[in-house]
């Protein structure tokens, strides 16, 4: 991705330890540029759900910096940041709509200015029959998708994602890769996802972030330089065969360090 535009986030030399003593970040350092999709890559416990919640503005590093173009960070209060959890996170006794309302809400506006908003965001995922349904009465990668329009509908300039389709079967998590993306090049957010799949991450990316085991930093960065819009094309070809080979031998040699390794 072009190098040549200031970043709008850098991480220098971050580090995190908790209460417990235990080390989840040491001397983390990257840059994210706009429009970017960016994962970070790496086994589980290595700190990535950590960073991704320091970008958020959820957390303080303990060590480190994390400078922000123009100075200030975004402001997930204002819907300027969305974010994507594991688990979709959905309020079982309200409806899809008011579901989706919920940040708008936070941000102060109201329901009738919030309505087609909110149609709109579901309508971007494929669900605009449901907006009265009741989150028991949809599939787990409906539910997601739910979750995912909760986060896009502020219209949010960065979109953290935390390992958002690990639950899923395979079916519908290539599927929901595939809508991600369509969503990421209609709305041109910069994208930050976390997850511990090679293969997820070699299709969403334009930059690969491989971190070590706990304390986590970064091990390498890759880029995937295959054109978007992806398809299964791409994930039958033999590029992605042997771009996931490159990232899979990365992360093993990441996964031999750190103190956890
Ligand atoms: P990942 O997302 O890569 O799986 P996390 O960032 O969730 O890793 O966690 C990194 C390490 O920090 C793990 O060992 C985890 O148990 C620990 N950890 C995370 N949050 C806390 C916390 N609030 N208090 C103590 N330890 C934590």
């Amino acid at each position: 991705m072009s190098s040549t535009t200031s970043p709008i986030v850098s991480l220098h030399g971050v580090g995190k330890s908790f209460p417990n003593g235990v080390a989840a970040l040491r001397d983390a350092s990257f840059s994210v540029h706009e429009h970017e999709f960016v994962s970070l890559l790496g086994p589980s416990g290595c700190g990535k759900s950590t960073a991704l919640r320091i970008l958020a503005g959820l957390m303080e590093p303990s060590d480190g910096d994390v400078i922000w173009r123009g100075g200030a960070a975004p402001d997930g209060s204002k819907g300027e940041i969305g974010f994507v959890f594991q688990e979709p996170t959905l309020m079982p006794w309200a409806s899809v709509a008011r579901n989706v309302y919920l940040p708008l809400k936070l941000a102060g506006v109201t329901r009738a200015d919030a309505l087609p908003r909110i149609r709109e965001a579901l309508a971007r995922v494929g669900l605009e029959a449901f907006e009265k349904a009741f989150p028991r009465e949809l599939s787990g990668g409906m539910k997601m998708r739910v979750s995912i329009a909760r986060a896009l509908v502020t219209n949010p300039k960065l979109l953290l994602m935390d390992e958002p389709f690990a639950a899923l079967d395979e079916i519908t998590r290539f599927r929901l890769n595939n809508d991600l993306l369509s969503l990421w090049a209609a709305m041109r957010q910069t994208a930050i996802f976390v997850t511990h799949s090679v293969f997820e991450s070699v299709y969403l990316s334009s930059r690969i972030i491989v971190m070590t085991s706990r304390p986590g930093r970064v091990h390498a960065e890759i880029t995937v330089d295959a054109p978007y819009p992806r398809s299964e094309a791409f994930r039958t070809s033999p590029e992605y065969a042997a771009l996931c080979r490159t990232v899979s031998k990365a992360l093993v040699d990441a996964m031999a360090q750190g103190e956890a390794a």
